[in-house]
């Protein structure tokens, strides 16, 4: 089988080739290296262009037969996306629309979407279902959201279909240390806290500690890259054995605070670690937890690292590679 995959020089994207390649698929990259590395594609297949470039994606298209595309190719900042939206919406909205109209023209009908928790705003429940209302409260999210109505709307009128993957908190690096998290800047905790482990950092800041949780930190879902990557497969699978499109959350189910995050850290990584006290940072809901049982019964989803001190070590080891 053919897959493309857009970003595949990225965090995710690029475990992501490393699993197809594994399995046996013919896989091509397009990533522009703006958050990439080349030398994270394990795949031969590479080629340097832009997603807005719509006569590269028609060479690309035209040259190929894709029987998969999946779309790895974000700008990931929230922060980042409330000062300059217009970013966030010309890369995560724009031309993604770009890639499916080159998809539409291509005859090329199933797509893998890269969504987020992002959607979902500040939670009116926990764990949070598919159905949990829909309301981003940052352009990052809005733009998802968008992507998502609109594949909607794609499968209506051109019978596109696409299994949209809402990530929580992706972590950890390829359990066999050849691929991992290398984010310029980093803004991820666990990173930010391993790269204070290892010196590279003086300390990591806790961003609010009087949230109406146990130890006053915010809790978050912590997925495992590797997990991640075989839910893709999995909704790949269930797209070419004619199962149709789909929205799935993807989580462990188990929460962790800031707090217990950098306390596993310590554990395994026999460090210390220093640690201040800062102000919360805006739109941090206080507990984000996924609830991934459709992904469980509907995808075969289990997740193998579901427990965080290996998720951390994994890090860890990429960490100190
Ligand atoms: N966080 C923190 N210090 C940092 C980075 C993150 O306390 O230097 C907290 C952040 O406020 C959130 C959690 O760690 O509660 C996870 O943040 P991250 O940016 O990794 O992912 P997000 O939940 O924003 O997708």
């Amino acid at each position: 089988m053919q897959v493309l995959i857009v970003g595949g020089a990225g965090y995710i994207g690029s475990h992501m080739v490393k699993l197809l390649c594994r399995r046996g698929c013919e896989v091509t990259v397009l990533d522009d290296l703006s958050a990439g590395y080349r030398d994270a594609v394990l795949a031969e297949r590479f080629v340097l262009g832009d997603l807005g470039d719509l006569s590269l994606l028609d060479k690309i298209f035209g040259a190929n037969h894709f029987d998969g595309v999946m779309h790895f190719a974000s700008h990931i900042q929230v922060g980042e996306s409330v000062r300059d939206p217009a970013k966030y919406y010309r890369n995560n909205v724009f031309k993604t629309q770009c890639l499916l109209d080159a998809m539409v023209a291509h005859k090329v009908n199933h797509f893998i979407f890269s969504s987020t928790a992002a959607i979902f705003g500040e939670p009116v429940r926990v764990p949070i279902d598919e159905e949990h209302p829909k309301n981003p409260i940052n352009p990052y999210g809005r733009g998802k959201w968008m992507v998502e109505q609109m594949l909607e709307d794609y499968e209506v009128a051109y019978g596109l279909q696409a299994v949209r993957l809402r990530y929580f908190n992706a972590a950890g690096a390829d359990p066999e240390g050849e691929l991992g998290e290398r984010h310029e800047p980093e803004t991820h905790l666990i990173p930010l806290v391993l790269q204070a482990a290892s010196g590279r950092r003086p300390h990591i800041t806790v961003f609010g500690a009087d949230y109406d949780t146990p130890d006053g930190t915010c809790i978050r879902d912590y997925i495992h890259v590797a997990d991640l990557c075989e839910a893709h497969w999995l909704a790949l699978q269930r797209l070419w054995q004619g199962g149709g499109g789909g929205a799935f959350n993807l989580g462990n189910g188990n929460g962790f605070s800031v707090q217990e995050v950098i306390d596993v850290a310590r554990t395994v990584t026999g460090r210390e670690i220093v640690v201040m006290r800062g102000e919360r940072r805006p739109g941090d809901p206080a507990r984000l937890v996924a609830d991934s049982r459709r992904a469980r019964t509907e995808l075969g989803w289990t997740p193998q690292y579901a427990d965080l001190a290996t998720l951390v070590d994994h890090a860890w080891r990429w960490e100190t590679r």
